[in-house]
């Protein structure tokens, strides 16, 4: 109070929501969108190699698929989810049993671990669900960020971008996203992709990098989007014709 006179205090201004700004890229909103669009067409309905029958099933099948390829996983997994197909069985099973199924995984021992381990956590905290925040999710043993958002996308239908060695390598290959770590490129095309295209994204970018856009040698005369990309390796720019393929084609993994 001032003589005698009360000063009248402002209202707060109202917070303004913040609008998360779209990163710097190579390519225009009109070229990212033409580029998800021939995507569509080649694969209107892209499915995860990784076979599973229920959401749990696809927590194990992403956590056994660490530096291992999804071929190989489905070839341990199809025995393995006949008798143990829910937490609570895996338990039954046990780790050493467990272990007999999947010994042909990289890295089995400690992933029979991990799998015992997050099916008891999945009874004692979750009431024998897999939850569906990634935050829970990266809670389980052997469950980072990547496996939760494929299991966000894959099991709840909910737009994730889980960077695997395929987008993260066409995200920087393209100049498309580029970044040094695999949750910077996340962030990055989470942002960039046009919303009606981000849910099947992941699985667009994953089977481009697995059969066209490969590590070693990229096959760019059979590519779709040659006349788009502005990778500086790219060996033609002429677009392939675009039409559909089978939805999942399996060959050998790069
Ligand atoms: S043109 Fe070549 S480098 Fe570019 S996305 Fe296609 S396959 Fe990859």
């Amino acid at each position: 109070m001032e003589n005698g006179k009360i000063k009248k205090s402002r209202a707060p201004a109202p917070a303004r929501r913040k609008v998360p700004a779209r990163p710097k890229s190579l390519y225009s909103q009109d070229e990212l969108r033409e580029i998800f669009r021939r995507f569509s067409i080649q694969r209107p309905e892209p499915k995860g190699e990784l076979e599973h029958v229920n959401p749990f099933t696809l927590v194990v099948a992403v956590a056994l698929s660490a530096q291992a390829t999804d071929a190989g996983v489905n070839k341990a997994t199809r025995a393995l989810f006949k008798v143990a197909d829910t937490p609570q069985k895996m338990l039954a099973l046990g780790e050493e049993k467990l272990r007999e199924y999947i010994k042909t995984i990289g890295l089995y021992r400690n992933k029979a671990k991990n799998v015992i381990a997050l099916s008891q956590m999945l009874i004692d905290r979750f009431g024998g669900d897999v939850p569906r925040t990634r935050e829970e999710l990266v809670m389980l043993p052997g469950v980072g960020r990547k496996t939760a958002n494929v299991v966000l996308s894959m099991a709840f239908g909910q737009s994730t971008m889980a960077v695997d060695t395929h987008i993260f390598r066409i995200a920087n290959r393209l100049r498309l996203a580029p970044g040094k770590t695999p949750d910077e490129v996340e962030d990055k095309l989470v942002r960039l992709i046009p919303d009606e295209y981000l849910y099947h994204a992941h699985h667009w970018l994953i089977l481009h990098g697995r059969y066209c856009c490969k590590a070693r040698k990229p096959e760019c005369e059979r590519c779709v989007i040659a006349d788009l990309c502005k990778a500086p390796e790219k060996t033609c720019d002429v677009p392939a014709p675009l039409v559909e393929l089978p939805p999942q084609l399996y060959g050998p993994t790069p």
